[in-house]
């Protein structure tokens, strides 16, 4: 493996350590700083500001002001919607500085950043497009002698708290940042500790695009420190927050304080059901990349495979063999996968895959971290196990794949359905009304057929069960930014 030494245009901000309240690069108030690692060589790339209280207040006053002002809000819909879709574009004009950003801090394979930037540019225009359509209801009420004219607003909620995982970390911000800024929201950003380089960079593109001065702040440094306290203060109207469902719960109760608005995009066990007749040849590459995408760390990942046992063992050995086939390196050279985030999900992983073997579990494949430098983990199937496992029950967020046989239909769906989550899944099958009944029947947010996790940024996206609250994606994003407000007027008759 090579390490690049490309040092990326944005560098020179991140040098600095700084962050962005109120349209100004700061440093923290407290000076401190934290490591930014490159997890390909778990060495110290760059410092970023560690932020406090004392940032999350400022930054929060710097939206409440720009909200009050209108400096954002006294724009048309329309003029919004120019504002946004520059934003993409400069999203595009810089996508290779922003994908090297972001495989630097995250480790993604560069090819695999730069589609995330893509997707990033398409949530800019996406909602550019939609910042002009948000708009109640007009109607006349009441009995006849007593007659009103009525009608619905749509008015942004003010405030926004946004808090973001690492996972796919500048696109994961532009699918909060994208519909607020679209319903007329100011926002505080807060990005995870292990991925602030490219919302930082955002940041200030928007700025460059004409986004005024503290409409979006952003504020690095830990979940205790800065999440916890963006999500306990007054004077934010809503929080939208992605990661782990056990800090999901978390924010659940600090948002009680002023009852702000909260939605909630977490974690997920999310099943691919592949039933007899299924074309295996186009299926059995897909299913691989089903879990292994991002090695594993993504929140739909496919991380149980639920496969009917007269095809199990061909299923199971094919993945297996693509997985094996899969190269895994340092993200600018051509690889498939990169390494996992940090130290600390490699010692999740692996504790994960050694626990399931001492359960009885069998490897057939994988199951070691790669050399010795860095945090890569090698793409593995796990079978032999049983439900009770909790490789199989627990959000991994690694490239581990559970694998299972049924013997029919209703035995796959309640396989499936058994789990706290619901945020994805699939199904792989040529019967169509087979497909179109089991998607039907499994209580998750999105299901794909002979595809896992397809879709745009046209289809919302978001959790049953515990995976979550609300959706991103698609006009029902903005409504998660609005109020809605009735207005009614006696008529003169
Ligand atoms: P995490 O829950 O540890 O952290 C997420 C964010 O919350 C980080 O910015 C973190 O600093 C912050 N945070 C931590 N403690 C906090 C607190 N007490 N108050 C406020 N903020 C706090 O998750 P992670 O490890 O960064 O990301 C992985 C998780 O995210 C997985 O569970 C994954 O499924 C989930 N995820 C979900 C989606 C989705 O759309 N459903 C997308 C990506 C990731």
């Amino acid at each position: 493996m090579t390490a690049s030494s490309t040092v990326p245009k944005f560098g020179s901000l991140f040098g600095a350590a700084r962050m962005l309240i109120d349209g100004e690069w700061v440093e923290s108030a407290s000076g401190s700083t934290f490591d930014v690692v490159d997890p390909g060589t778990g060495e110290v790339v760059a410092q970023a500001a560690e932020g406090t209280e004392a940032d999350v207040d400022a930054a929060v006053q710097a939206a409440r002001r720009a909200f009050e002002e209108q400096r954002w809000l006294r724009l048309s819909g329309a003029q919004r919607g120019v504002v946004l879709w520059r934003v993409a574009d400069l999203i595009e004009a810089n996508v290779e500085e922003l994908a090297r950003l972001e495989s630097l801090d995250v480790g993604m394979p560069l090819a695999v950043s730069r589609a995330f930037m893509g997707e990033a540019a398409n949530q800019f225009r996406y909602f550019a497009g939609l910042a002009d359509k948000i708009h109640g209801r007009s109607l006349e009420i009441g009995p006849a002698e007593r007659r009103f004219h009525a009608y619905t607003a749509k008015e942004p909620v003010g405030v926004a708290g946004l808090i973001v995982a690492w996972n796919s970390p500048l696109f994961g911000a532009t699918m909060k940042l994208a519909p607020a800024l679209a319903a007329g929201c100011s926002c505080v950003l807060k990005p995870s500790e292990e991925a602030s380089l490219t919302p930082l960079a955002l940041g200030g593109l928007l700025l460059e695009a004409g986004v005024p001065q503290g409409v979006v702040n952003v504020v690095t440094g830990f979940g205790p420190q800065v999440g916890a306290p963006l999500v306990a203060h007054g004077s934010v109207d809503k929080v939208s927050f992605t990661g782990s469902t056990q800090v999901g719960k978390q924010i659940v109760r600090a948002a009680a304080g002023n009852l702000k608005k909260v939605s909630l995009e977490l974690g997920g066990k999310s099943a691919m059901i592949v039933l007899p007749d299924a074309d295996l040849s186009q299926a059995v590459g897909e299913l691989a990349m089903g879990i292994f995408m991002n090695s594993g760390q993504i929140c739909t990942s496919g991380s149980r495979l639920l496969v009917h046992r007269n095809v199990f063992d061909e299923v199971v050995e094919g993945v297996a063999e693509f997985a094996k086939a899969l190269k895994v390196g340092y993200s600018t050279d051509p690889v498939d996968l990169g390494p996992l985030v940090s130290q600390r999900q490699l010692d999740r992983v692996t504790e994960y895959v050694t626990g399931s073997v001492a359960d009885g579990a069998r490897v057939v494949c994988g199951g070691s971290r790669i050399g010795d430098e860095g945090y890569f983990f090698e793409p593995t199937v796990v079978a032999d196990v049983d439900p009770s496992m909790s490789v199989v029950r627990e959000e991994i967020f690694g490239p581990v794949l559970a694998a299972m046989s049924f013997t029919d239909v209703d035995e796959a769906v309640a396989a499936a359905n058994d789990t706290e989550y619901g945020l994805a899944g699939s199904v792989w099958t040529r019967d169509v009304a087979a497909a179109h009944g089991i998607a039907r029947r499994m209580r998750t947010g999105r299901v794909g057929i002979n595809a896992h996790r397809a879709g745009g940024v046209q289809m919302p996206v978001g959790g049953y069960k515990q995976s979550g609250w609300g959706r991103e994606n698609g006009t029902e994003a903005v409504e998660e930014y609005l109020e809605t407000k009735s207005v009614v007027t006696l008529l003169d008759r």
